[in-house]
């Protein structure tokens, strides 16, 4: 029956599991492991784990599990990882993928850590990448080969909101039976339907929406039974990546919450796009819900015309001109995460894209006049006043 709730419901009472005191509220287990009543009861958990049996906090949690179930329900997996963070979500999904001599097809736009795991970490171990245009199918269908393992990309791009059509690509990798990864972040898990749409294995920062009042690191990597319990668990639980029982709590309590805090961000940010599209002090407006985004075709389509919480304004005047904006306002903080509940603006050239040489910032877009805005659950009029203000600020 839970399968067919509707996924506020999930978001509620998906994976609930309570102890022998029927709390209300999920339990934090914070055990590093769990006792045997005998010795025989320790081998026979070591040679199969059950249902509702643990082992060791590195290998499961009653509250990781939770988190895992609740999450995987939504997204409509069979089973999740939860990791401690996005990054140990994105390592632990390709590493146990992939093995020396494997080759990987990647979208070139990514977020500064992925491309330091394709580009530094797997080619160290022998994986040979080709970055592609995400946006480009063509480009796709001629990068993948018989000995391409996985594809990977972000469904919608940090911090240039370029959109990926992920069904048409799952179709090129399934082609050649390679296995479809998909950083979902910025798609969000309220808006993206990524497994129906063909992603074998979902990512998920838990840091941005999941959480979304900035409290705590956290990742998890949803798919199939099969690929979650015989390729990322194996390689995870050894290795260590695994999500706190705290993080999970405060992840699992984000969760109750999440669709009608990205709703109304998103509600937000197309208003806010909107009223600022072609001010004089802006170079460009980048939000992909609005109908001049390259992708609004793709973004009806696929994230049901939902934009996603995030835009990117391209400001006349360069580093001086973002610079000078981002320290005239007055609602929004300057940091560096999103999906918070607090408005962050960001200058990713100068931060979160400092590492890349300025050929690959001008190859993807990341001018120096560029900020992100991640929007958040403040007044939109007040943060319209505000960004307007500090535009002309930027302008003077
Ligand atoms: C933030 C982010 C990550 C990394 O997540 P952490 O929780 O900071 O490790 C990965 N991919 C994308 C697209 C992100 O925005």
């Amino acid at each position: 029956m839970s399968e067919n709730w509707n996924s506020r419901t999930k978001l509620v009472h998906g994976g609930t599991r309570r102890s022998q005191y029927n709390e209300v509220s999920e339990a934090i287990f914070l055990t590093q492991g769990f006792v045997y009543d005998t010795a025989e009861q320790a081998e026979a958990r070591f040679v199969e784990i059950g249902e509702d049996e643990f082992i060791y906090g590195r290998y499961g949690n009653p509250t990781v599990a939770m988190f895992e179930n609740r999450i995987a329900m939504l997204e409509g997996g069979e089973d999740a990882f939860a990791t401690a963070s996005g990054m140990a979500a994105v390592s632990g999904a390709l590493t146990s993928l992939l093995k020396a001599g494997d080759h990987v097809v990647s979208a070139k736009a990514l977020f500064g850590s992925c491309l330091f795991i394709l580009e530094g970490v797997l080619a160290r171990y022998g994986v040979e990448v080709t970055f592609v245009d995400g946006t480009n199918l063509d480009e796709w269908r001629a990068a993948v080969r018989p000995d391409t393992k996985a594809v990977f990309f972000e469904s919608m791009s940090n911090p240039t909101l370029e959109v990926i059509d992920v069904a048409a690509v799952a179709e090129i990798a399934h082609a050649v039976s390679a296995t479809v990864v998909v950083d979902n972040v910025f798609s969000t898990p309220v808006f993206s339907k990524a497994i129906e749409q063909g992603a074998d294995l979902v990512i998920y920062s838990a840091t941005k929406h999941i959480d979304g009042q900035g409290r705590a690191l956290g990742g998890v990597i949803i798919g199939s039974k099969e690929l979650i319990r015989g390729t990322v668990e194996p390689y995870m639980k050894h290795t260590g990546g695994c999500m706190s029982p705290f993080n999970a709590w405060v992840m699992l309590k984000g969760l109750e919450t999440i669709d009608l805090r990205v709703r109304a961000q998103a509600e937000s940010a197309l208003k806010i796009a909107t009223a600022l599209e072609g001010h004089a002090a802006l170079e460009r407006t980048i939000y992909p819900g609005l109908p001049t985004h390259a992708q609004n075709a793709l973004v009806q389509s696929q994230l049901d015309g939902k934009g996603g919480t995030v835009l990117s304004l391209d400001l006349k005047g360069g580093k001086d001109a973002a610079f000078k904006f981002l320290n005239a306002l007055t609602i929004p903080v300057i940091s560096n995460n999103l999906g918070d509940a607090k408005s962050i603006a960001t200058h990713p050239a100068t931060t979160t894209h400092q590492r890349l040489s300025d050929e690959q910032k001008d190859d993807l877009g990341i001018t120096p006049g560029l900020v992100r805005f991640s929007v958040g659950l403040e007044d939109a009029d007040d943060l319209i006043a505000d960004l307007s203000q500090a535009l002309q600020v930027a302008q003077s």
